[in-house]
């Protein structure tokens, strides 16, 4: 019986049971509200299953265009055409191909959320886009992460699989799991357990394809000043050898 994590807060995280990749099974599908939190959150999970031969999708929510709004050198179109090549560069990286990568495209920021207008659309597009492809396992971001698109993104997904007759595997991970804010709203949660997944030996791979993202961790793009970028201090986050990811018990 694995620790609840309410129990176990996510400042403990380091002391959370470990669990083999070989746990996971069937295609997997990895939904990222950003281009970029797949890699963050699940870069070390992907490239561990892709190195085991595991089909492997990502679907992208939202552009990403919300990071730097006011860039004159790169307005909104231009921005998105350089996340999702950054997004393909990282994803080349932990293994997977271009033809396994999907981006919906919504307005990065405004991921709809239960009370939005146009929610049952997205709805249904996510719907029919999971249809044919039955995944047995989905990465889905945690579902109190404190940005409001990672939240809409977990109930959106929620919705659009609530139709299926078998209801795939969902996997949580925690982004911003030092804030704080998230790390009391864990203890709304007393039927999702916590676990670690060993990814040292896809660490290096995992930072290569953090870097790919050069909008947001370089001074790529510099005339923004609202822009947003992954200061050293947050990226050490994503540095550790193993990968937090949360579930709900049975
Ligand atoms: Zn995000």
């Amino acid at each position: 019986m694995l620790p609840m994590v309410s129990q176990m807060p996510l400042l403990n995280a380091a002391a959370l049971p470990l669990r083999s990749v070989q746990t996971i099974t069937g295609s997997v599908l990895v939904v990222a509200p950003h281009p970029d939190d797949e890699t963050l959150g699940c870069g070390g999970a992907i490239a561990l299953l892709r190195t085991l031969g595991y089909p492997v999708q990502i679907l992208v929510m939202s552009d990403g265009t919300m990071s730097h709004p006011r860039s004159l050198k790169y307005p909104t179109p231009r921005l998105q055409a350089l996340r999702e090549a950054e997004t393909l560069e990282a994803m080349s990286i932990l293994g997977v191909s271009e033809a396994a990568v999907t981006f919906l495209r919504l307005q990065d920021g405004s991921i709809p959320t239960s009370t939005s207008p146009g929610r049952q659309e997205v709805v249904a597009r996510c719907r029919t886009w999971l249809e044919p492809l039955q995944p047995a396992t989905i990465f889905l971001p945690w579902r109190a992460d404190p940005h409001p698109d990672h939240r809409a993104t977990w109930t959106l997904m929620r919705a659009a699989l609530a139709d299926f007759n078998e209801a795939p595997r969902m996997i949580e991970y925690p982004i911003w799991d030092w804030d704080p804010e998230q790390q009391g709203a864990l203890a709304n949660f007393t039927q999702v357990m916590g676990w670690r997944l060993d990814i040292r030996s896809m660490l290096e791979t995992k930072q290569a394809a953090i870097a790919a993202y050069r909008s947001q961790t370089t001074n790529l793009i510099d005339d923004d000043p609202d822009g947003f970028q992954l200061t050293p201090e947050m990226l050490a986050n994503f540095a550790r050898p193993w990968e937090v990811y949360l579930e709900e018990m049975p």
